[in-house]
Formats: C-alpha cells, sequence, structure tokens
C-alpha cells in the first residue's frame, strides 16, 4: 500500500482530518540514509499509538522528528490544526506534548515526590535546576499523580533507591504533571522484565482512558504493542509498510516478511530481525 493510500484510509478514518496529531509526508536523510521517508499518520485524542519495526527502521528518527529534537527535510506535523515544525521540545512542553525517554530522566539525589514536583515547577513555568529543592511546591499534586502511577508509598524515597521499573512510572508521572494532550514515549518498556513491561503498558491504557490523552510509543517487540494499543504503524528501512489494528498488522504479510522472514515469533522478547529477508519492499 502506497504511503498516499494509507493517507486516505487515515483520513476516512477520523472524518476529514480533526486529528490531534498529523504527521504528511515526512522525510529526513542522514547523508544517503532515508531515515524516515515520506512517512503520514495521524493520532486521535484517547488514542494509544504504536510505532513498531525493526532496529534500524526510523522510529526513533519518526519519534525525534515529533518531538523537535530533529528537523525534517520535508512534510508537515502539526496539533490541531497548529504547525509544530521549528519549534523546540521546551516549546512543544508548553503546548501540552510531554515526552518519556528511553533512558528515563530523573534526578537521582532528589526524592520521588521532589521529580514530580520539579516537573510540575517546570509545567507551571517557574524556572528550574536541580539545586533548588521543590520540597513544598505543589505536594498534594505532586502525591496525586504518584498515585495515579501507583508510586504514593514511595514518595519520599530517594529517587535513587527506586527499581527501575518504578522510575519508568515516575518519568510517566513527570510527564503527565505537564497535563499532556499528547504524550510521546520512546521504547518505554526497554530494559524490563516482561511482567514490568505488561504493568507499564497496561497503566499507560489506563491513563489515556481516564485522562483522554493520546499517546505515540515506539516499541521493537510487537508482543508489548498487541495487548494495549489501538492501532500500530510498522516501518522498515523508513516507510511506512501498514498500519492498522493490532490483529491487522500481525496478519500482514509485509510485517510477517519483517517479523517472522529469520524465524523470530510474535511472543519472544528478542529483538527482531534488522531488516527483511524476502524481497516484497515497496
Ligand atoms: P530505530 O529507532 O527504528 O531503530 P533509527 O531511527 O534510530 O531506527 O535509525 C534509522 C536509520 O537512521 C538507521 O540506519 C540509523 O543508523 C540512521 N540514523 C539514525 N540517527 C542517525 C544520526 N544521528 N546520524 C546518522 N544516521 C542516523
Ligand atoms: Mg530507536
Amino acid at each position: 500500500m502506497s504511503a498516499h493510500a494509507l493517507h486516505t484510509e487515515a483520513q476516512t478514518r477520523t472524518q476529514g482530518g480533526d486529528a490531534l496529531l498529523d504527521v504528511q509526508h515526512l522525510h529526513k536523510a542522514f547523508g544517503g540514509n532515508h531515515a524516515v521517508n515520506d512517512v503520514s499518520f495521524n493520532l486521535q485524542t484517547g488514542e494509544l499509538l504504536a510505532l513498531i519495526g525493526p532496529n534500524g527502521a526510523g522510529k526513533s528518527t519518526t519519534f525525534n522528528l515529533v518531538n523537535g529534537q530533529l528537523a525534517p527535510d520535508n512534510g508537515s506535523i502539526s496539533l490541531n490544526g497548529v504547525s509544530l515544525l521549528g519549534l523546540k521540545p521546551h516549546e512543544l512542553w508548553r503546548m501540552g506534548v510531554s515526552r518519556t525517554f528511553q533512558i528515563a530522566q530523573t534526578f537521582s539525589s532528589l526524592t520521588v515526590a521532589e521529580n514530580v514536583q520539579m516537573a510540575l515547577l517546570s509545567a507551571d513555568g517557574q524556572s528550574l535546576s536541580p539545586w533548588r529543592r521543590a520540597t513544598h511546591y505543589r505536594h498534594a499534586d505532586a502525591l496525586q499523580l504518584l498515585e495515579q502511577v501507583q508510586l504514593d508509598t514511595h514518595a519520599h524515597r530517594p529517587c535513587s533507591a527506586l527499581a527501575y521499573g518504578d522510575v519508568k512510572r515516575l518519568e510517566l508521572a513527570m510527564a503527565l504533571a505537564n497535563e499532556p494532550r499528547l504524550l510521546l514515549m520512546d521504547e518505554p518498556t526497554a530494559g524490563m522484565a516482561p511482567d514490568e513491561r505488561y504493568a507499564l503498558m497496561a497503566l499507560t491504557r489506563n491513563l489515556v482512558n481516564q485522562r483522554g490523552v493520546a499517546v505515540l510509543f515506539t516499541e521493537h517487540s510487537m508482543d508489548v504493542v498487541f495487548e494495549h494499543a489501538d492501532r500500530v504503524l510498522v516501518m522498515a528501512r523508513g516507510a511506512l509498510i501498514a498500519q492498522g489494528t493490532p490483529a491487522q498488522v500481525q496478519a500482514d504479510p509485509q510485517v510477517q516478511a519483517v517479523y517472522f522472514g529469520s524465524g523470530k515469533t510474535f511472543g519472544g522478547s528478542s529483538t527482531p530481525a534488522a531488516s527483511p529477508t524476502t524481497g516484497d519492499q515497496p
């Protein structure tokens, strides 16, 4: 299916383009390497959209184009019809776009609650530095956010004492401090044990439902997405090769070639093949 056909189908689904996030014909090359090649998709409020594909497919590049870390060579990105091109990550944060990182970004010297309070300070436009402690700032709000990610019992422990899965949940609470309309998560389950991965995605799913936030997350393994994503985008070698419900993409021959080509299965936690082994690329 061509990118144009994908776009037309997506427009039909959103009844003429009422998407929260609309990405059209995105392109980014590094030298001669077309890391993201004519990628179009959209995302609606209350939707959990997964961007998957093997290593090197272009997921992180797409993600970093959307979050303002990278500038595209071509294409458009808009939020509620407002172009995001040229905006820096902190400007996007002000517009209600939050992100979490593959390697969690927290202040390890502060308590769990203080980390969320730092995020609240930032959301309120206050200057922040890790040396300025936020012990008294919106403490009750911080606890409420921690309750939403089931970390309230850890609120006054140092962040450095948390288990890895708990740090990822803290990062999620910090991202929510901004009351985002759009939450971007780059491989949120990287480095996690299977039960932790499941729990984090279930939690994210609940937050999407409760808050009506839209989530775009990247993921290299398919098993994480089947259970929780509303819709899945599949990239390979810079191109969007399929999109649809988890069941639709799982049944897609090109997706199967990418993920099953090397004999790997959907269920495993191993990294999928680096590239398709069959020749049916677009
Ligand atoms: P994924 O996240 O799906 O693993 P990436 O978006 O990181 O894929 O990478 C897509 C392609 O772009 C790869 O071939 C990668 O080597 C290349 N690439 C990514 N970032 C850079 C960069 N900063 N400079 C040069 N090449 C890059
Ligand atoms: Mg990546």
